[in-house]
């Protein structure tokens, strides 16, 4: 991420509803800006792959739409940040998500020098109901398709690794509708947070065009920055 003169790397925050787009864009940027994507939504997925305690531990919360507990999730991202390849700046695609994750990153941000610039992904939710609803991820490389906007090149098999692509268990759709409650009790009110923070906060449209329209529009705002 462009660093000049005294300024400090940057901790790109993209935030919106569930299905706003932000993995589609994290992983648009993260070639972009040749910084690493980190989603907590991809890690307990992994930790649950893999059988590990702590994905047994939040399996059935994610399975039904709920927000694993704060303290699961800021010490994951914290691990994870303190890496050395996140040291010029890193991508956080889906946290925080709740006022105390907000708290919490804002700590961890100032103590280790990094800059919060938060894009907000405004997306209307009869569509984000649709586009959900199309998502197909690889089981192996985790890359998104949409039956609709970016189907595979076959159908159900990943362009990349040639793997049967699944419907994650999160998206069918009474648990979207959760996934979006969820959002709305705890998440949104965090606008009002990053409103007051003072911290740099920018919104882009999230539902016209295509994702590459879409990363335009987030690189023109970056450019402000
Ligand atoms: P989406 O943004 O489309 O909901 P994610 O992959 O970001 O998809 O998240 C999937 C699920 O993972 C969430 O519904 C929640 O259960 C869990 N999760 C991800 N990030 C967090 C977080 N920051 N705090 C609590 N739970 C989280």
């Amino acid at each position: 991420m462009r660093q000049t003169g005294d300024r400090l790397p940057k901790a790109l925050i993209l935030f919106g509803p569930p299905g706003s787009g932000k993995g589609t864009q994290a992983a648009l940027l993260k070639e972009q800006l040749r910084v690493p994507h980190i989603s907590t939504g991809d890690m307990l997925r992994e930790r649950i792959a893999t059988g590990d305690p702590l994905g047994l531990q939040v399996k059935d919360l994610m399975q039904a739409g709920r927000l694993v507990p704060d303290d699961v999730v800021n010490r994951l991202v914290n691990d994870r940040i303190s890496l050395p390849d996140c040291a010029g700046g890193f991508i956080l695609d889906g946290y925080p998500r709740t006022i105390q994750q907000a708290e919490a990153l804002d700590g961890e941000l100032r103590a280790r020098g990094f800059e919060p610039v938060v894009i907000h992904l405004k997306v209307d939710y009869n569509r984000i109901i649709a586009r959900i609803a199309g998502r197909r991820q690889c089981p192996v490389c985790g890359a998104l398709y949409s039956l609709t906007s970016h189907p595979p090149k076959s159908p159900d098999i990943c362009d990349n690794e040639g793997s049967r692509l699944v419907v994650r268990d999160d998206d069918r759709e009474s648990v979207i509708r959760e996934r979006l409650e969820a959002y709305d009790r705890q998440t949104s009110p965090l606008l009002a947070y990053f409103a007051a923070s003072g911290d740099a906060f920018h919104e882009v449209d999230g539902s016209v065009g295509s994702p590459q329209v879409i990363l335009s529009a987030v690189c023109a705002v970056l450019s402000l920055e």
